[in-house]
This record gives structure tokens, sequence and C-alpha cells, in this order.
């Protein structure tokens, strides 16, 4: 594929980042098993090292991976954002399109990165906040429409999180071979403050279940998609219009339904969220495939289906998986982190 970039721009990047210990986890006593070192690396410490006798403790299995970015419990979100899904802005702005998404078990910090909290907005405000100053600069020469859009997918059924009441929709194919969802709607958006509104309204219409393991989790992936279409006011034909996508998706929580006792009905969407979990692994694996010649099945999924002329090609993908420090959550920290470094490769 002519499109293919080379060598110096890799197309996927992955950054990991570690939540502070929570007040639950520090009045169980729980340690910290997870820590960054160095501006790239993360050690992680099996707890069941602990229980052992002392002349073993030179035999401790700890763990290291290496990501692009390893970001610890004190970086704050402007950081994380700068570091992380910022350089993808100027990407959209020059027309290509983008994705962002947020990977770890429920509780691991996602949605803080992703949405953030109302006075530390996250990743989506701040980009869009980005967005909107880049245009400043250029609103001589050209002309900028950006509207932006909201959904879940949950049980591979698509809701607007802006109209809930719109009921499911349907995704359907464009003659491009491009996916749209039918009825979504789509709002302008004017300003940072604006956004966040909007976003933590979305977010609070979100599916939330409760399961054995948590309170409650999230089952359902929430996707913004940002549109910007620019047309230059001087050469003022049609051709000269460009359109940049960007995805950012707080995807549901990655762990297992076995951890969690489900039956029945909570059963069911364990299956399906692994599924989307499964096929957006199966496409980043691809993209992260040197040879590149891979058959990329975005059709295994809503979500990959979705992503679709978002992911591969000239397009930009940024994973930020998380995890909490803590002891108590070894296995879903360790599952996290395998595949976050099997994505990476090579
Ligand atoms: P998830 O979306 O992965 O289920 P949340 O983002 O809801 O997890 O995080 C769980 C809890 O931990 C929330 O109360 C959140 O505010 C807090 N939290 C997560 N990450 C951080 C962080 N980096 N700094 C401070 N608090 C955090
Ligand atoms: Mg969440």
């Amino acid at each position: 594929n002519s499109k293919k970039k080379g060598g110096g721009e890799q197309t996927l990047t992955v950054c990991l980042r570690i939540r502070p210990m929570s007040e639950d986890e520090e009045n169980v006593g729980a340690t910290k098993i997870a820590h960054a070192i160095e501006k790239n690396v993360l050690v992680l410490r099996d707890p069941m090292d602990d229980h052992e006798d002392i002349l073993r403790v030179n035999r401790t299995r700890e763990k290291k991976f290496v990501f692009d970015h390893t970001f610890d419990g004190d970086t704050g979100q402007e950081e994380v954002y700068v570091k992380s899904a910022k350089f993808l802005t100027e990407n959209v702005i020059n027309g290509y399109n983008a994705t962002v998404f947020a990977y770890g078990a429920t509780g691991a910090g996602k949605t803080y990165t992703m949405l953030g909290i109302d006075n530390n907005p996250g990743i989506m405000a701040r980009a869009l906040n980005d967005l909107f100053l880049e245009m400043d600069k250029t609103s001589e020469e050209m002309v900028y429409n950006v509207s932006m859009s909201y959904l879940e997918i949950y049980n591979e059924m698509i809701r607007d999180l802006l109209v809930p009441s719109a009921g499911i929709l349907d995704l359907r194919e464009d003659a491009k071979g491009g996916c749209h969802v039918a009825g979504l709607s789509e709002v302008k958006a004017k300003s940072t403050d604006d956004v966040m509104k909007m976003l933590i309204m979305g977010n609070k219409q979100r599916t939330q279940e409760p399961t054995a393991a948590n309170k409650t989790s999230s089952r359902s992936h929430a996707v913004l998609q940002v549109t910007v279409i620019q047309k230059n006011k001087v050469v003022n034909t049609s051709e000269e219009v460009r359109t940049g996508k960007f995805f950012m998706v707080d995807l549901a929580g990655s762990e297992r339904a076995a951890n969690t006792h489900n039956k029945g009905k909570r059963m069911v969407e364990g299956a399906h969220i692994n599924r989307s979990l499964l096929a957006l692994g199966n496409c980043i694996n691809a993209l992260s495939d040197k040879q590149g010649a891979k058959y990329i099945n975005y059709r295994d999924s809503k979500l990959t289906r979705l992503l679709k002329d978002a992911l591969g090609g000239n397009c930009k993908t940024v994973m930020i998986a998380h995890v909490s420090p803590a002891s108590t959550q070894f296995e879903e920290s360790r599952n996290t982190l395998v595949y976050a470094d099997r994505a990476k490769h090579i």
C-alpha cells in the first residue's frame, strides 16, 4: 500500500497510565506493585512474592514492560494529554483521520483519562480545545466546520448518548466502504466548556451494570467522533474541502467474564465486550505488524467497523492502557499489560 508510512513515523503509539492508589485499596492493605521507572518502563511485581520465604527474595518475579510513554500516579491530565494524543489534533486539522482509545479494567482510570472530572478535563475536551485554537490561527484563509457526536456501543447495539431517546441506531455502509450511524445527532462544537458539559451529560447516559466484582462496571464503549471540515476561502472550489475525523474512545472494562462470576445476562454482555476488544486487538496487531501486508478484519465487531477509516492507512492511532497500582488488582493489571505489549510489536 503506497499510503503506508516509512519506518520513522509510527502509525501506532502505545502509552500506559498507572492511576494513584484508591482509598479503598489502601483500606484493605493493598501494596503498590506497579511502578513507572524511567519515562517509558513499567515494573510489575507479582504480589505472591511477598509471601515466599526470605531466601527467595532475590528471585522476585518482577516483570518489565516498555511503552512509548509510561505515566505514574502523580502525572497530571495535561502532561498525559500532551505526551499521548495532542499530536493527533494536527493530523486531523490536516485532513487525516485519527483514533485515541483508553483500554483497561473497570476502575483502572479510562474515563478519568478520556473525559476527566469537572475541574480537570481529560483528553476529549483538551483535544477539542486545541482544535479550536488551531483553527483561530488560520481563520483568515480557512472556513471550518466542527461537529461532534457521542455514542455508546453496548451489547453490539449503538445508542446516541446526546439524544438517548432516539433508541437503537443502525450502522450503515456507505458507497466508499466507510460506515456511518444512521440518525446519530451531530452537534456543533463551540467552546471547550460547552463540550465538557455535553460530554459529562452524555456519559451519565452510558449503560452501567452491577457485577459481583464491582459495584458498577461500564460494559459499554463510549465513542466521541469529532469531524473537522475545512475549506479554503481563497481557492473556492469544492475540491479544496478537506475532512478529518477524530475518534476518542473510552472502551468498556477489559476484565474477563470469568473473574466476575457472571451468569445469564452478564455473561452475554461479557462475550460481546470481549468480541469488540478482541476484534480491536486483532486490528491493532495487524497494523503494528512490520510486514503490513496482513489482512485486517474490521467486520468482526461494531466498534471496528465504526473505526475502520480511522485505523490503519495513513491514520494515526494512540492506545492508552490503564492499570491500578494495587496488589489486589494484579491479575487485571497483568492482563492489560500483556494486551498492550502485544499491540506494540513489532
Ligand atoms: P474506569 O473508567 O476505567 O472504570 P475511572 O476513570 O472511573 O475508571 O476511575 C476510577 C476512579 O479512580 C474514579 O473515581 C477516578 O476519579 C479515579 N481516578 C482514576 N484515574 C485517576 C488519576 N489518574 N488520578 C486521580 N484519580 C483517578
Ligand atoms: Mg469508565
